[in-house]
């Protein structure tokens, strides 16, 4: 089958039987629904970036299982050229969607089971990795879209899965026959759920032998019978519903559009099983996505902000302030913030090494740095938009009162800048701003791809410190211990 463009995308979503709910009512039909259609332009861009000359050397690569042209979306990374590309491309994509597009998490899962498979079938003599692999070649062959579900609910942090109150707080297998597993419980935070294809489902901690049955690893499709998308709400939702221009981002949306979905008792046959009580290699699978996911974030969260760092210089045009020395110097901040988030991510992925599976990891230390920097220069890049945009993105009045046949006058009148300047673009501006630096956003920014304690849990386990002391203790004259 040749690989999708956005139209084939949105057809092929079309047929999906899914359960989705949001503002407390079923939804029949994501598809043409203003809610969700942001979200699904930005993933049907990754679709139609394929047959672009100008994206497809970023967005296209060569299957390794196959030989056949796929999506990059869908591949596994054979060298650290393809662990740059992905950055690049995720750059450039975020550069014409301004948010987040969603297919990378199903790609970092999609990455991270194919080398924990090998490995844990090389351990333990088990067949995951051939089942993955013909998994893979139906993702491949078929060009979709897969959602990664780390995120389980977690119920009472300082319990471990199998210490739960309720024990569907992380999801478990219920059940085992000759035929597959039967799981319960619920993914949170899912980017991209309800216009994927399918979900490719994994622990979401390292686990002790009492919690072997929450060691699961699977693929169930994204309308399987028992599955259940409760639609998360996003900063300024509602205006999707009535009007384009106060949307900010009318065509791709805020952030990713998460969703939490339950499991309630979902049968997946063995032939989509990748782990199945397998408890000594959740943590790795863990760490493997976590760090494929965490590579992104100079690269997508880079590409978001050049958007904001224009949006912003524009409005100091607009407004009149752009040859100001404070001005120029906050954008220079900006760049400089965003450059340093892309230098990470193309670090750890230049630093990668293959795995025992053939395939590439990125370098952990590195990509938990640039995921832990994202937490904290996407919020300073923000206040900066804020600081040059000016108070104003937060009283503008909406797009009504612009158009209004007697008090529009006014609006026009009084929020105008600079005399060459429409009005209405003025406003178009700051609310692009306003769209990409406010509240859902910025907590993306923070958790996305895990919260900034993960990273330093992480940072810390890779730092080596013993190996830093001695190289202290050596030039400090202190003798060896032992
Ligand atoms: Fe991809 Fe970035 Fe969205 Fe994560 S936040 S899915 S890396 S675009
Ligand atoms: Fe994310």
């Amino acid at each position: 089958m040749p690989m999708k463009d956005g139209n084939a995308y949105r057809e092929s979503l079309r047929t999906l039987k899914l359960n989705v709910y949001a503002f407390g009512e079923k939804i029949d039909n994501v598809v043409d629904h203003p809610l969700f259609s942001p979200h699904i332009n930005a993933a049907a861009l990754t679709y139609e970036l394929a047959h672009d000359p100008t994206a497809e050397d970023l967005v296209t690569t060569t299957s390794h299982l196959t030989g056949k042209k796929i999506s990059r979306f869908t591949h596994i990374h054979q060298s650290t050229s393809d662990l740059v590309k992905k950055v690049k491309m995720l750059r450039m994509i975020a550069n014409r969607t301004g948010t987040c597009f969603q297919r990378c998490v199903g790609f970092d899962a999609m990455n991270a089971t194919y080398t924990v498979t090998y490995e844990m079938d090389q351990a333990l003599g088990t067949h995951y990795h051939e089942r993955f692999r013909q998994y893979l070649e139906y993702i491949q062959e078929n060009d979709l879209m897969v959602a990664g579900s780390m995120t389980d609910p977690k119920g009472d942090r300082s319990l471990r899965p199998s210490q739960q109150a309720d024990p569907d707080m992380y999801v478990h297998i219920v059940k085992k026959n000759e035929k597959g597993i039967v799981i319960r419980g619920a993914k949170a935070h899912q980017t991209g759920i309800v216009n994927s294809h399918e979900m490719l489902i994994m622990p979401t901690t390292a686990l002790s032998a009492e919690d072997f049955a929450y060691a699961v690893a699977c693929a169930v499709p994204t309308d399987a019978p028992g599955v259940l998308h409760i639609f998360g709400r996003q900063t300024n939702d509602e205006r999707r519903l009535d009007g384009e221009i106060d949307q900010g981002n009318a065509l791709y949306g805020i952030v990713g559009g998460e969703a939490l979905t339950v499991l309630n008792d979902v049968f997946v046959p063995w032939e989509r099983v990748f782990m199945a009580e397998e408890f000594k290699f959740a943590g790795l699978l863990v760490e493997r996505f976590a760090s494929y996911h965490r590579q992104n974030y100079g690269g997508c969260k880079g590409g978001v902000s050049d958007v904001i760092i224009g949006a912003t210089a524009a409005m100091a045009e607009y407004s009149g302030t752009a040859k100001a020395s404070h001005v120029k110097d906050k954008l220079t901040e900006m760049v400089h913030l965003t450059e340093t988030l892309y230098s990470g991510s193309i670090a750890c992925s230049a630093e990668g090494a293959p795995t025992p599976s053939g395939a590439y990891f990125v370098d952990p230390m590195l990509a938990n740095t640039v995921k832990q920097n994202v937490t904290r220069y996407i919020y300073e890049i923000c206040r900066l938009a804020h600081d040059i945009a000016g108070g104003f993105i937060a009283t503008l009045p909406s797009e009504k009162d612009l158009h209004h046949p007697e008090i529009g006058q006014y609006v026009e009148k009084y929020f105008k800048g600079v005399a060459s300047v429409a009005t209405e673009d003025r406003i178009r501006m700051a609310r692009l701003i306003e769209n990409m630096t406010g509240g859902t956003a910025l907590a993306e920014s923070m958790h996305g791809a895990g919260s900034p304690q993960a990273q330093r849990v992480m940072i810390l386990r890779q730092a080596n410190l013993e190996r830093k002391k001695s190289l202290a203790e050596k030039l400090a004259g202190i003798k060896a211990k032992n």
